[in-house]
């Protein structure tokens, strides 16, 4: 084993969403990071691969998370600018199910609350302007402005990439094992040897818990399978016609769905309900039970959508018990703070987790109270 002493500021562990993208952040700030990723930025084994994920900003859980996709749009755009990649595409995004429901009514009290953009529409109306959609007697749709999908293999790589362009090292096939306190800030040891760092930024997604287990976070990972269904007319399930949108199909249960990406197929998900799982241990395998809750629900909710499941894919979501970021310091490990994922909302978040840790790691400033921090 070597040892690499230096004079780095910040070490990452895990350069997925939120690593990257802290990276990203740090190193725009002029910090000295260094940061280890276990496979390679972009890769399929942890909570940030499936081509797409949600943009929303009249967000249903709390109007409290809005300023934050706001400021998180900004730097979305301004990561498009700095690294050439496409990475956001607005949609609109369609919010459905009953009126009175957790989705549609927490959807409204965000729009109204900060003046967001945004349109009722009856069963009449989405059938006119939506026809992909069949409504149930009684549900209604809320169509927002700023929604879309962002393309998240890409945004992670691209952010490492600007990360490393602005002098970041970064360790790539690298696992940490442990991290201790040394006398000067943190000793991260890894299969590559030790590395010592003035603090720590733990950013493991689902291996959140495996590197900091002493803290018994409340943390529970859950396995998720994202379908991709064919589609009869593509053009009609194209961006521009067709916007991401969620569906409360019964109390508390989303569906939710993308336009086409590939011209061929629409990707569909199930909000939860997956069982708790091992990251090291997951099963990867596609079972029949897997792919069933999501042809039922295009069958009995859309139109021009067949049964044909094309591919189908894997995924975690490492849940908190209210669905907050936890952002926690380590007391027994001075100079290590930990970022938790965000229970399959996260990802949209991601630039503006990486600046307001930023401003913890580097300013000691405290984080919005919308994030747990301990
Ligand atoms: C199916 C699905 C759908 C989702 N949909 C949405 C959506 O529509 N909108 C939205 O905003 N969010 C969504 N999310 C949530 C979002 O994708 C996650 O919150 C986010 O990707 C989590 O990022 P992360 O950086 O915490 O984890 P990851 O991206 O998994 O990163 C953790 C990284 O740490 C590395 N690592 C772990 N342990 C070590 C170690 N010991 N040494 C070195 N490296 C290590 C891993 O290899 C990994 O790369 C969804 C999630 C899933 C699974």
């Amino acid at each position: 084993m070597t040892s690499n002493r230096s004079t780095v500021d910040v070490a990452i562990v895990g350069l997925g969403a939120m690593g990257a993208l802290s990276a990203w952040r740090l190193a725009a700030r002029g910090a000295k990071v260094i940061a280890f990723e276990r496979y390679r930025p972009g890769h399929d084994r942890g909570s940030s691969h499936g081509d797409t994920r949600i943009f929303r900003t009249a967000y249903f859980e709390s109007p409290d998370y809005v300023p934050l996709v706001q400021r998180a749009h900004v730097l979305w755009r301004q990561l498009e600018e700095e690294s050439g990649a496409d990475l956001l595409t607005l949609t609109g995004g369609l919010a459905i199910g009953p009126r009175d429901g957790e989705l549609v009514s927490g959807v409204l009290a965000s729009a109204q609350q900060n003046e967001l953009p945004h349109r009722m529409l009856d069963a009449s109306e989405m059938s006119q302007a939506y026809p992909q959609h069949r409504l149930d007697h009684g549900d209604v749709a809320v169509f927002e402005n700023e929604a879309g999908f962002l393309r998240p293999e890409r945004a992670v790589s691209a952010a490492a990439a600007r990360a490393e362009a602005l002098g970041a090292r970064l360790m790539t096939e690298t696992q940490v094992t442990s991290i201790e306190a040394s006398r000067s800030g943190v000793v991260v040891l890894t299969s590559r040897g030790r590395f010592e760092a003035e603090q720590a930024l733990i950013t493991a997604g689902a291996w959140t818990s495996k590197l900091a287990r002493h803290l018994h976070l409340p943390l529970n990972v859950e396995r998720q399978v994202m379908g991709w269904l064919a589609v009869t007319d593509p053009a009609r399930f194209a961006p521009q016609q067709f916007p991401v949108f969620i569906r409360e199909t019964e109390h508390g249960r989303f569906r939710y769905g993308f336009p086409t990406t590939d011209g061929r197929t629409i990707k569909l998900g199930v909000h939860h309900e997956g069982g708790e799982t091992d990251p090291d241990s997951i099963d990867r395998e596609i079972h029949d039970a897997d792919v069933k809750p999501v042809r039922d629900f295009a069958r009995d909710n859309l139109l021009g959508v067949t049964g044909d499941m094309v591919d189908a894919r894997v995924c975690m979501y490492t849940n908190t018990p209210d669905e907050r970021f936890i952002v926690a310091r380590d007391a027994s490990v001075p100079g290590v703070t930990i970022l938790s994922a965000c229970s399959g909302h996260g990802f949209k978040f991601a630039p503006v987790m990486g600046e307001l840790i930023t401003g913890a790691l580097l300013d000691d400033r405290a984080v919005p109270a919308i994030i747990h921090s301990a």
